[in-house]
């Protein structure tokens, strides 16, 4: 088999290897694969592990995503929204135990009252922290306005998934309509990063409809980019949304799209080198050893979630979402013992 690390390393790693990478299914070529990539990440970004600790404040959503389990049309979904004392509780909590930074997340508002409230709680976290909480911002598409108000405050990260580079595969998994262009959430990473914020993106994969061609010009977008952190991970099946209809929910599909998603972070890693890669918690949800085998092929980020126990549950993107019965506190623990356990 090719050496990957060694074209890479002398800049001859093309896009053809990359769908080679993508295409290989035999067990032992996909382990030396891994074996690769985890040097190259050993070599670029180190065995250090990054936690940012996901907070997920509301599930309310203008957006109605054809795949997302809090999609505005979705009925069921018992809507709520954290105040601002319990989302410091859980940003003082990841202070107090080492976390180097928070990432808070929710449904997709643009308002005044939004922006405000953000804000506020960045410039709290800030306090609070005496500075040194990092806030990475996943809040979804805002005026160029609203983020420079957030950054002014503190947010310096922002993770904003293009979901996949291919507009017309997009346009499959959303509403036509203005508030879900593609062109839209493109112009929003352009914006960000001339603000100043570090910029994480990523893809879904293995969607219905998308190929590995769409796979492979998703890893050239995030270099074109020059993204600095990403967050992708397997598609999910969820219940009840018009995506559904559209994938056989058998765990056949579910271990090729787990394998894939690791396929992308190794491939991600080979072509990208020193990037930032997170171990996706989409990953867990089809395997349960998901994050350590997205360490072992490149991955070098976990975002545990450390919601309130008590919302974890109304925050389901898709069906088995793991962790929503754990405390921050069973995370915190489970996670450590998943690093040590891939000698990170
Ligand atoms: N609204 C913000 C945004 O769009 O960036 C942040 C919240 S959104 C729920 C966070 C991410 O969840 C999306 O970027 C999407 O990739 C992911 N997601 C939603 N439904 C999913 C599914 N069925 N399987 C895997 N990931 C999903």
């Amino acid at each position: 088999m090719k050496n990957y690390y060694e074209l890479s390393m002398s800049d001859k790693l093309t896009k053809e290897d990359i769908k080679e990478i993508l295409l290989e299914t035999n067990p032992e070529v996909l382990d030396e694969i891994y074996k690769q990539s985890y040097k190259m990440k050993e070599n670029t970004v180190g065995k250090k592990v990054y936690y940012r600790g996901i907070i997920e404040f509301s599930n309310i959503c203008a957006k109605d995503c054809f795949y997302c389990g809090i999609r505005k049309s979705q009925e069921s979904v018992d809507r709520f929204s954290m105040s601002e004392d319990e989302i410091l509780e859980m940003a003082k909590w990841a202070c107090d135990n080492n976390y180097g930074s928070v990432a808070l997340q929710s449904g997709e508002i643009q308002s005044e009252e939004f922006t405000q409230r953000v804000e506020s709680v960045l410039c709290k976290i800030k306090e609070l922290s005496d500075g040194k909480l990092g806030v990475t911002l996943s809040l979804g598409e805002q005026s160029r306005e609203t983020y420079e108000r957030w950054y002014k405050a503190g947010g310096h990260r922002y993770l904003l998934r293009i979901e996949t580079t291919n507009p017309e595969l997009y346009a499959k998994m959303h509403p036509s309509d203005s508030l879900h262009s593609w062109h839209t959430r493109v112009e929003c990473l352009k914006n960000l990063r001339d603000i100043g914020y570090q910029v994480g993106t990523g893809v879904m994969i293995g969607l219905p409809f998308q190929t590995l061609d769409d796979l492979v010009a998703d890893i050239q977008f995030f270099k074109d980019m020059d993204i600095d952190m990403i967050g992708m991970g397997p598609y999910v099946y969820s219940q009840d949304t018009p995506f559904a209809k559209f994938y056989e929910n058998t765990k056949e599909n579910r271990d090729k799209a787990f394998e894939l998603g690791l396929k992308m972070i190794a491939a991600g890693r080979l072509y990208l080198k020193d990037i930032n890669i997170a171990a996706t918690t989409a990953l867990q949800a089809l395997h349960p050893l998901g994050r350590e085998k997205g360490l072992k092929a490149g991955a070098n980020i976990l975002m545990p979630i450390i919601t309130l126990q008590q919302y974890r549950s109304k925050y389901q993107l898709y069906d088995n979402k793991p962790c929503i019965d754990d405390t921050p506190e069973h995370c915190k623990a489970c996670l450590s013992g998943r690093i040590k356990s891939v000698g990170d």
